[in-house]
C-alpha cells in the first residue's frame, strides 16, 4: 500500500525542493516542513485512547495518542526528516540504521543498528528522503521485524516505481508515504527527474 500525498502545500514546496539552485539550508528547512505534512498523513490511523479533560468552562471529551512513536532514519539522509518528526510528534524515540551497498554482492549491509524496546508493541516510523531502489528501506524493515516490530510505516520525499514495488513484494503489510512517484531510475540508481543526492544536497558535501 502506498500514498502518494498530492496536497497542494506539498507540492509546492516540492517543486522547491527539487530546485538546483535551492541551498542546503533551505533544502534541510523543506526537508522538514514537507516531512511533517508527510507524517500527519502516515499517523492519521494510530491508536488514540478517550480522555476527560476540565476545561476552564466544564469537562471536554477528548483523545490522545496511545501508542509509543518510534522515528528511525536510515542513514545518513533520513536523519534530515528526523526533525519535522519531532516537531508533529516530540515524544517519539528514535532508533537508527546504517547500511552500505556491498559493490561484489550489490546487496546492504548493516554496519550500524540500534533500536528504543518500544519498537515491540509501538509504531515505527522508517524515514528516508528517497526510495530508490528499495534496497535499503527493505533491509531496514528486515531488521525491525526481526527485532519485534509490527507496526511500521515508511515516509519518503520522493520515490519511484522499481523501488515501491520492491517494498511492496517484499513487506506487503507496511504502507509507504510519499511527496511523489517520480518516473524511473537512472542507470546510476538516481531517481529521475528525483532532487540529486539527498544527503549531499542536506548536509552541504556537494561543490
Ligand atoms: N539516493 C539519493 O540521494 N538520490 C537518489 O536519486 C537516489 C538515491
Amino acid at each position: 500500500m502506498h500514498v502518494e500525498i498530492d496536497h497542494p502545500c506539498v507540492q509546492h514546496k516540492l517543486a522547491i525542493i527539487r530546485d538546483v539552485d535551492t541551498g542546503h539550508k533551505r533544502f534541510r528547512e523543506l526537508a522538514t516542513e514537507i516531512t511533517k505534512f508527510l507524517c500527519y498523513e502516515a499517523l492519521q490511523n494510530i491508536k488514540v485512547k478517550n480522555v476527560t479533560v476540565t476545561t476552564p468552562v466544564a469537562e471536554a471529551q477528548c483523545k490522545k495518542i496511545d501508542t509509543d512513536i518510534v522515528v528511525v532514519p536510515i542513514l545518513r539522509a533520513g536523519v534530515g526528516m528526523l526533525e519535522g518528526i519531532l516537531e508533529l510528534v516530540p515524544t517519539a524515540r528514535v532508533g537508527f540504521v546504517g547500511l552500505f551497498r556491498d559493490e561484489e554482492t550489490k546487496k546492504p549491509v548493516t554496519y550500524y543498528e540500534r533500536f528504543p524496546p518500544q519498537i515491540k508493541g509501538g509504531t515505527c516510523i522508517v524515514v528516508d528522503p528517497m526510495l530508490a531502489t528499495g534496497g535499503s528501506t527493505v533491509a531496514a524493515l528486515d531488521l525491525l521485524k526481526q527485532s519485534g516490530a509490527e507496526n511500521i510505516v515508511v515516509i519518503c520525499i520522493v520515490t519511484c516505481p522499481e523501488g515501491l514495488k520492491l517494498v511492496e513484494e517484499s513487506h506487503p503489510d507496511v504502507a509507504v508515504y510519499t511527496a511523489a512517484i517520480d518516473e524511473r531510475l537512472n542507470e546510476k540508481k538516481y531517481i529521475v527527474p528525483g532532487l540529486g543526492d539527498a544527503g549531499d544536497r542536506l548536509f552541504g558535501t556537494t561543490d
